[in-house]
């Protein structure tokens, strides 16, 4: 068996691994051999052999190799067994191949297995899974949906828990007990954004480690790899819920202006077009004329990339190459200033490739007649130095001109944003394709799969923009509670491992984003698949009617027919014109995967035509129907090449599934978008333009590799864009690292005290410093009374100037401040419940982090964008983020403990604690004199007890206030994203900076 597999085999580097593997297989058939002679209950004893002996130290490698035979085995126990899955009754069929167990290995070794379709990936994840899961941590495995983690777990469970383990799966409306149990199991199935979503709730929103329901990240496999790390890494988890203060949206205000601006644009745009059209059509056309034309379709292009005009031109080969020509040469520097000017003359530029929208001067006046330059930000720093020259004002004058500036700068830079924003609404955003509009609620469809994507929404105000296009109700801002990209959620993982059929492509990704090397495993029966020339066209209608052709051939000889588009509204087009050519056939763009899994499972029958869009269906196998195998098998038909070959390659593979007969042809035509798009002056465009007529077919290999490598380029841009996403996120990844960890330890410790007390002394070293302790000199009088009296408003310490005016030794002087706290915090917990004090501590931190960090997340998503703006400079963006990223993020740590230090004395558990507390101090404040008052606890007064406690009622409140402090910085201004020197917690723009 082996040797074949080896022969057939021609990698170098893979013929290695499986070369390396043939010993363990060997040794893994051997043990199972020697179980055939056990008895069930003596196979199952095996289970707990293996997991003292990893008790004891046993690596498990070690161990690997008679946990496999025992997963092999049993399968062999269940063979023609009845199984139930998913209410469905099946018979157990399935003994692992020897390439399955090579499969498991590579899976164990954390590595991405890539193994055709239909090799039975389901039933290797059993080995690696079990022999993970005996650590008695979590073995997970993720499936692309929620049906298929309910069907892998249940179907895959039988050999689970015939071998003694538990099983569970995640599904999407699950509570979080039952989540619990589920991660509770040795081996857990689910989606990767119920795993996400459970992670972020733990992390980010749980208030008791009760509440947490995962276990740990130890192993995972993640089956469809390339399918979620690379499609569905695109949009990120987001826990959002309403902002707390609802900003006024300029949507509904600039749409009026914007509308007339679109259609204003509309009228110049089919003039030119028309103009073009009817210069390129006379005859005896003079150069000049046609270069004129020429520079009116680059024009429209600009103006509006999808005119349905200018794409009508450009089926014409000819004109095409023409504006290819003119867009490239006009895009060089060296033409900068002329397409300047043509840009100019038009209201509004729209960047197809960049998503992206610029006014031009006309536009900007069109929109505002009396102020263009309402929509141009204004120069910041020109602006301040300006306001400091001018001598009439004063400092404080000075300072609200600046503010006022600053506020004129935020206004303008929205509105500019928004009206970006809607400009792309109106020229890219097309009403039933991108989105429907469904019960008043703009909702995405997803372009590859068509499914209706409900509760996404576009982000940076794209979605509030075709709210206001439709006239639909504006979604209320939201506020981001908690986020994790996909890639980072796996990398958290101590042992990744993925599965698919089409890795190869993007090995080099997966190496570089996430350390995972692809092994290729060879099929256990050699592929029979053919794989013809792609067949192009010039027109798509030349294109679907030799598809329409080709799937009445089929037919007629009955062999089944499986098609692929690109996207949804190319399914509804191919179906129409199978309808009206009388061709029976199913259309899958079902909601629920279940029935799409069961369309696709039929797609193998006899006569069958399936049209699905190419991500349709996944993971769902497609076995052939009786009498197909002799008619060639399925057929598989592509409508037009992806931007990546592997999901080609994916379409591909549905056919020709262990050793099966099987076909494949995609069909093309020039004006398909990767044509369209990426073949511009390139060879094979060349020489198609001139030779090809309507309805002509062109077929050559060397076509084939052209195509792929321009999808090659594609791939590349796509991949260094994710890549770049990535850098600016893995700055957030850092800091919710840290953020989630101090919140973690608090959630799991009984007495989250150190943590609090950690927090003090930081920010009492830094306010000693800000004060000038321990320097040269001195702290000066006025920072010492403020000092004194940010201590005494904030701990009952009864801090007083003339004991700490001459005091310059730093760490002594802090040392004696954090054990004044603690005495003080002692004589609090001595008066509290004990049983409620951890809740209470863990609740100050919990309370502090969430609310700060939150409203980071608010201010990091808002530096992304404004960075965006920020790009045209010379500097490159990626640094400056980081660099603000980093001093927002001490911000946000200040913030945190300023609210520890606030809320520690504020809170009790209950009000008879505060109570005695209060006249324990009290007295102690009146044995040591008047000038200290417990003012902390005054203040205290004023605050509500939280958790279970009775919050403190406000006429229990002594009559001692709060004495009005001011704090004197070492800095004397504070800048406006800087905590409040009053010491409220907020920062200094929302409290005693507001303007
Ligand atoms: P993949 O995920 O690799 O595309 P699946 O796990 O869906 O493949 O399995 C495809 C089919 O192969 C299933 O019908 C399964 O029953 C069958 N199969 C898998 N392994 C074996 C085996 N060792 N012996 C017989 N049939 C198998
Ligand atoms: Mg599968």
């Amino acid at each position: 068996m082996l040797s074949f597999i080896l022969q057939k085999f021609s990698g170098r580097h893979h013929r290695k691994y499986v070369e390396k593997c043939r010993p363990l297989v060997a040794r893994i058939n051997e043990f199972e051999q020697g179980y055939q002679q056990l008895t069930d209950d003596q196979l199952r004893a095996k289970t707990n052999e293996f997991r003292a002996r990893l008790q004891k130290g046993e690596t498990l490698d070690a161990v690997l190799p008679e946990a496999f035979a025992a997963v092999k085995n049993a399968a062999r126990r269940l063979f023609g067994k009845p199984v139930m899955v998913c209410d469905h009754e099946l018979t157990w069929d399935m003994i692992h191949f020897d390439v399955q167990l090579i499969g498991g290995i590579a899976l164990h070794e954390g590595r991405i297995a890539e193994m055709a379709t239909g090799e039975g990936k389901t039933l290797v994840a059993t080995l690696p899974l079990y022999l993970n899961a005996l650590t008695g941590k979590n073995a997970q495995l993720v499936t692309v949906n929620d049906y298929l983690a309910r069907r892998d777990s249940e179907w895959m469970g039988h050999l689970y828990r015939f071998l003694g383990l538990t099983v569970g799966c995640i599904q999407q409306q699950m509570h979080s007990e039952n989540r619990r149990e589920m991660y509770n199991c040795g081996i857990t199935y689910g989606t990767a954004s119920e795993f996400g979503f459970d992670y972020l709730r733990d992390n980010g929103m749980a208030t008791r480690k009760e509440d947490q329901v995962q276990r740990d990240h130890f192993y995972c496999i993640v089956d469809e790899i390339d399918s979620i790390l690379v499609d569905e890494a695109r949009t990120p988890l987001i826990i959002s819920g309403p902002a707390p203060i609802e900003r006024e949206q300029p949507f509904t205000r600039l749409k009026p202006g914007v509308e007339q601006l679109v259609s204003a644009q509309l009228r110049l745009i089919n003039k030119l077009v028309k103009e073009a059209a009817d210069l390129l059509a006379r005859p005896g056309v003079t150069p000049e004329e046609r270069q004129d034309a020429a520079m009116k379709m680059l024009q429209v292009k600009l103006g509006m990339p999808k005119n349905k005009q200018l794409l009508r031109l450009q089926e014409n080969a000819e004109w095409r190459k023409l504006l290819d020509k003119t867009d490239v040469e006009m895009h060089s520097d060296f033409n900068k200033t002329e397409l300047y000017k043509y840009k100019e003359e038009l209201f509004f530029v729209i960047d197809e490739k960049n998503h992206q929208a610029d006014l031009t001067e006309i536009g900007r006046t069109k929109l505002q007649p009396d102020d263009p330059d309402a929509f141009t930000l204004p120069d910041l720093a020109t602006i301040f130095i300006e306001i400091e020259k001018d001598t009439s004002k004063t400092p404080e004058q000075k300072e609200a001109a600046k503010r006022e500036a600053q506020q004129r700068y935020e206004v303008v830079s929205e509105d500019i944003h928004a009206l970006s924003q809607l400009l792309r609404a109106y020229s890219l955003y097309e009403r039933d394709v991108e989105y429907v509009v469904q019960d008043g609620k703009v909702v995405i469809v997803d372009e590859n799969t068509g499914r209706i994507m409900s509760g996404r929404r576009w982000s940076d105000g794209l979605h509030q923009a075709v709210e206001a296009k439709e006239n639909v109700t504006i979604e209320r801002e939201t506020r981001t509670y908690a986020t994790v990209t996909i890639q980072n959620y796996f990398r958290m993982y101590e042992k990744l491992a993925g599965m698919t059929g089409t890795a190869e492509t993007e090995a080099t990704e997966f190496h570089e984003i996430y350390r995972l090397s692809v092994t290729q495993i060879p099929t256990n029966k050699p592929c029979i698949r053919v794989d013809q020339n792609d067949s192009i066209f010039k027109t798509r209608r030349d294109k679907y009617g030799a598809v329409v052709k080709q799937i009445q051939e089929a037919q007629q000889r009955g062999q089944p027919v499986l098609v692929g588009t690109v996207t949804v509204e190319q399914s509804e087009v191919l179906s129409r014109m199978l309808k009206r050519a009388n061709v029976i056939h199913t259309v899958l763009n079902a909601k629920f995967h279940q029935q799409e899994a069961e369309i696709v499972t039929r797609a193998g029958q006899r006569g069958s035509v399936t049209i699905a869009t190419n991500m349709a269906g996944r993971g769902t196998d497609i076995k052939l129907g009786e009498g197909v195998r002799e008619l060639g098998g399925l057929l598989v038909v592509g409508t037009e090449r992806h931007e990546s070959r592997r999901i080609d390659r994916q379409l591909r593979g549905r056919c020709s599934r262990q050793g099966d007969p099987g076909m494949t042809k995609f069909f093309l035509s020039l004006e398909d978008d990767l044509m369209r798009l990426f073949l511009q002056g390139n060879l094979a465009s060349r020489i198609m333009e001139g030779a090809m007529k309507e309805g002509e077919e062109l077929e050559h290999p060397w076509l084939n590799r052209s195509i792929e490598s321009a999808q090659k380029k594609v791939e590349q841009q796509n991949f260094s864009q994710r890549k770049r996403l990535l850098q600016y996120d893995d700055v957030l990844n850092k800091q919710r690292e840290v953020v989630y960890g101090i919140r973690n330890s608090t959630l799991h410790s009984d007495r989250p005290k150190d943590i609090i007390f950690e927090m003090i002394e930081e920010e009492l070293a830094a306010r000693l410093e800000a004060a000038g302790v321990g320097e040269k000199g001195g702290a000066s009088a006025a920072n010492i009374e403020g000092l004194v009296g940010w201590l005494n408003s904030h701990f009952p310490v009864s801090a007083k100037v003339t004991e700490l005016a001459d005091r310059n030794d730093f760490d002594a002087l802090l040392k004696e401040l954090v054990g004044r706290i603690t005495k003080a915090y002692a004589l609090k917990e001595s008066v509290e419940d004990p049983a409620a004090l951890g809740g209470l501590e863990r609740y100050i931190v919990i309370n502090a982090i969430d609310h700060h960090w939150q409203e980071h997340l608010t201010e990091m998503e808002e530096l992304r964008r404004s960075i965006g703006l920020r790009s045209y400079g010379q500097k490159d963006p990626l640094s400056e983020y980081k660099g603000e990223a980093y001093r927002f993020f001490e911000e946000l740590m200040n913030n945190v403990r300023l609210q520890i230090c606030t809320s520690l004395f504020r809170s009790a558990t209950n009000r008879d604690a505060f109570e005695n507390l209060f006249a324990i101090l009290s007295r102690s404040a009146r044995l040591q004199g008047p000038a200290s008052a417990p003012t902390a606890l005054a203040a205290a007064s004023q605050a509500a007890a939280p958790e279970g406690g009775a919050a403190v009622p406000r006429d229990a409140e002594p009559e001692i206030k709060l004495p009005s402090v001011t704090i004197r910085r070492e800095t004397p201004k504070v800048g406006r994203n800087e905590p409040c020197p009053c010491g409220s917690g907020k920062k200094y723009k929302n409290c005693h900076g507001a303007a």
